[in-house]
């Protein structure tokens, strides 16, 4: 096990404005094809979907046979740790390259009828790539990304959900009608979100039957100590192995419109020499640690999917911790796009297709949510081997998760606890310092129609998302 002074020092010498400037750095694997001078940039997002249940991350069920054979032409990423359980604000720094606490996204909406926007002068992905001369089209699934969020920006084209959400089929049509539009020699840049594994969990015909409760299951849920039964605070009782199969028949109908979108991207020929991304936004606790949804800093809500195929990018196997805040650096230096430098520079994350990463510590914090409901935010640091638990004005925690992966054996003490404890208040620290280096944090109000329409979907209420912190793990 590595020592914290370590996975420290690594953290501070790698950290904040200590990138480098020159051209940008090659993947490890020699290039057999060329990368385009601007190559179609496609960024995937697959909403509350837990790496551990695609059978690419060892899933015992053939949940996404598709992504898996993806996963095995490209780089993928074993260890993504989200910074936040959250739609909105992972998002955000996924496409902005920093971490919630930076750009100031601390949650989808606040309660009392406003929302946080990201601080001033932060570029996202879409605006740097539309400057560029790309046609640019988003294609979400889901109310916590509608346009009015400020997600949207850079996307000449948008197109969204009128109600709560909608399902992926729907997204896929909106996608491949607008490639129709975008001339053949011009360069596009597409964001499609599938919302599909998100709660709830009704999937249609014949994805309802495809999977059932059967020994596998019932051993791979008692080696997580997976709560039989929970119930959302709004009185719903949630039983596991039931929610899990349904909610596994939700991601094998994802699977299956991202090969449908696939398809058209190469009947269209943008598909063999575009830049792909596949990245998750979340798990869900599936009753883990007694926790239904997600929101909180426990591996199962943290723990996301993230694939990158590009041209010339041999497939390998990434095992080191990266963050999201990842991406924007990465995609900046792999293409080599005019104004990359700006891009990288503006990311506090790292290249993660940089000869010799082997990953370092990344920061996960709960939603600002729960400070509305008078429940403490919790903070984590997330390495390949440890992971520890900063709660304000609560019990602190290390898990060590190579002997422990599903963190059910906390320790409280100890030379390795107070060194990541140590860690994790300095890249907080750091965080803080950074955000208000870039000016004042802000939100707004939210329009009454569109409040009247979050009231109406529970946005404003206490959710799933957002259970307490403490479990009987502990
Ligand atoms: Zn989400």
């Amino acid at each position: 096990m590595r020592t914290w002074g370590i996975l420290a020092a690594l953290m501070l010498a790698t950290g904040c404005g200590s990138k480098s400037t020159d051209a940008p750095e090659q993947a490890a694997a020699p290039a057999e094809k060329a990368m385009p001078s601007k190559p179609d940039v496609i960024v995937i997002t697959l909403d509350t979907t837990r790496a551990d249940h695609l059978g690419s991350y060892g899933y015992f069920r053939d949940t996404s046979p598709f992504f898996d054979s993806l996963a095995a032409q490209g780089v993928l990423f074993e260890r993504l740790v989200v910074p936040m359980a959250t739609t909105l604000p992972t998002h955000t720094s996924m496409f902005t390259g920093i971490y919630p606490t930076e750009h100031g996204v601390l949650a989808n909406v606040i309660h009392g009828g406003s929302r946080f926007v990201t601080r001033p002068g932060v570029r996202p992905l879409a605006g740097w790539l539309s400057e560029q001369g790309y046609a640019t089209g988003g294609f979400v699934s889901a109310a916590p990304l509608i346009k009015s969020t400020g997600i949207a920006e850079g996307y000449a084209a948008y197109t969204q959900p009128n109600r709560m959400e909608r399902p992926g089929d729907q997204t896929t049509d909106d996608a491949i009608e607008w490639l129709k539009t975008v001339p053949e020699d011009q360069p596009m840049h597409m964001w499609v979100h599938y919302y599909d594994p998100h709660n709830p969990f009704r999937p249609v015909p014949p994805y309802d039957e495809l999977f059932t409760t059967d020994k596998q299951l019932q051993q791979w849920a008692r080696a997580r100590n997976v709560a039989p039964s929970t119930k959302r605070p709004t009185g719903e009782v949630v039983k596991a192995l039931p929610s899990i199969n349904a909610y596994d028949g939700e991601i094998r109908f994802m699977d299956d419109q991202i090969k449908r979108l696939a398809d058209a991207l190469k009947a269209a020929g943008r598909w063999d020499d575009a830049v792909i991304v596949f990245m998750g936004d979340h798990g869900e606790g599936l009753n883990q640690h007694g926790q239904p949804g997600h929101g909180l800093v426990w591996d199962e809500q943290l723990h996301a999917p993230f694939l990158i195929l590009a041209p010339g990018l041999k497939a390998r196997r990434v095992a080191g911790t990266v963050s999201p805040v990842d991406l924007l650096p990465t995609l900046a230096e792999l293409t080599g796009i005019e104004g990359w430098e700006a891009m990288a520079e503006q990311s506090t994350g790292m290249n993660v297709l940089a000869e010799g990463y082997e990953g370092r510590p990344v920061l996960s914090q709960t939603s600002a949510r729960q400070l509305m409901f008078d429940r403490k935010m919790s903070y984590t640091l997330t390495s390949d081997t440890e992971k520890c638990r900063w709660q304000e004005g609560g019990r602190d925690a290390l898990w060590d998760l190579s002997a422990d992966p599903h963190e059910l054996n906390a320790v409280h003490e100890g030379e390795a606890f107070d060194a990541c404890i140590q860690a994790l208040k300095t890249e907080f620290d750091r965080q803080t310092a950074h955000g208000a280096s870039l000016g004042e944090a802000r939100t707004e109000k939210i329009g009454d129609a569109e409040l009247e329409q979050l009231k109406a979907l529970g946005y404003m209420d206490d959710d799933a998302a957002h259970g307490t912190q403490d479990t009987p793990a502990q």
